[in-house]
């Protein structure tokens, strides 16, 4: 292994999340919009260039990969490229491989996700009710979801729901679902809904519902115990005393928890963005490709971007407008 990467505030980046593609099949609203233009084939970083920054990464310390995306699982051929990981959890060197998925693909892919060393996924689920999940998701129905998750459980993956919190559209639904979760073993993370990209005439605003709202109308019903545990993201968890669930929020815009943060994200370009909130990113694929055989060029790169992560980001909700608006979309960089 090289000399770790310590950022200048003394943070070392031990994460990486690794969005694989930008497509989707489906067009979640807070997302995108329903007629997104996605990139050319040439663009993405194929398997094997995925495979080969990855392996840098880890070379230069970072312990857990979350591969996301777009749809991670609608990438053509994707289980060769956690098929190639695995190799790095068997050294040791790797400590964890995830995904976060719209969960459409799991019934098909959850077994050979569990091969390749996979033990937790993060799926995203808004409602348990179809007609607006159809709504919410456009493209997406409710019941290949939900056969996802079995299979996932079934193939013996831990899963952990997430949830963004929209005002109005699931705020009834808060208790069903932590109870849906709470029957079926599984954590819940609510996130709040973050101003990125173009996504056409969707309120924003309006859907914003703040995580210190949902967790005053959690405490009605539960018992909260404020957990330690951290994971270097904007996450903070409570357990629910009277059912000893694990309960996440994770609130990127009302809350900054910057110094502690230990990850950066690499679109399927081959991008590296240091800070979600932020514009700044290095471009990994030049040298990634002007150089095959040598990874110095590539391991240098890595170096000065990461002497270049922002002590913090720069998202602000006001009463009037959203400033600090990121102008990617979340399936570019991976949410
Ligand atoms: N397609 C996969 C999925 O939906 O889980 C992975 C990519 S998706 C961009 C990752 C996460 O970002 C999802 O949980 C999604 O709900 C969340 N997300 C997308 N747009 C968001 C936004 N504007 N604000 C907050 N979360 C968002
Ligand atoms: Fe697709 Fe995930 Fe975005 Fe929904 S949130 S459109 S499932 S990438």
């Amino acid at each position: 292994m090289t000399a770790p990467l310590i950022d200048p505030f003394r943070r070392a980046i031990s994460y990486l999340r690794v969005s694989v593609t930008d497509r989707c099949d489906f067009r979640c609203v807070y997302c995108m919009s329903e007629n997104m233009t996605f990139l050319p084939k040439k663009e993405l970083l194929t398997h094997e260039e995925l495979d080969r920054l990855c392996s840098t990464f880890i070379r230069m310390g970072v312990e857990k990969l979350r591969i996301t995306g777009g749809e991670p699982l609608v990438r053509k051929g994707i289980m060769t490229f956690f098929n190639a990981m695995t190799r790095h959890l068997e050294s040791g060197a790797l400590k964890e491989l995830t995904l976060t998925t719209n969960g459409s693909q799991l019934e098909r892919f959850a077994g050979d996700l569990f091969a390749a060393g996979v033990r937790r996924v993060n799926v995203s689920l808004d409602t348990l009710d179809e007609t607006k999940f159809a709504e919410i998701t456009r493209w997406g129905r409710l019941p290949q979801v939900l056969r996802g998750i079995d299979a996932a459980q079934a193939a013996g993956l831990r899963v952990k729901i997430n949830t963004v919190a929209l005002k109005g559209f699931n705020e009834d639904e808060l208790f069903t679902l932590v109870d849906w979760c709470a029957a079926r073993d599984m954590d819940l993370t609510f996130i709040e809904v973050m101003p990125m990209g173009d996504i056409g005439n969707e309120d924003r605003l309006g859907q914003y519902w703040k995580l210190t709202d949902l967790r005053a109308r959690l405490a009605e019903r539960h018992r909260l115990t404020d957990l330690a545990e951290r994971t270097g993201g904007p996450a903070r968890y409570v357990r629910l005393e009277e059912t000893g669930q694990k309960i996440g929020f994770i609130t990127p815009l009302s809350h900054n928890f910057c110094e502690s943060c230990n990850r950066v994200r690499l679109t399927c370009t081959g991008e590296l963005y240091m800070c979600l909130g932020q514009e700044d990113m290095a471009d990994l694929r030049a040298p990634l490709r002007n150089h095959p055989r040598d990874d110095a060029p590539l391991e240098a790169a890595i170096r000065a971007a990461i002497a270049r992560k922002p002590k913090g980001h720069d998202f602000d909700y006001s009463r009037q407008s959203v400033d600090g608006r990121v102008s990617r979309h979340m399936s570019h960089t991976g949410g």
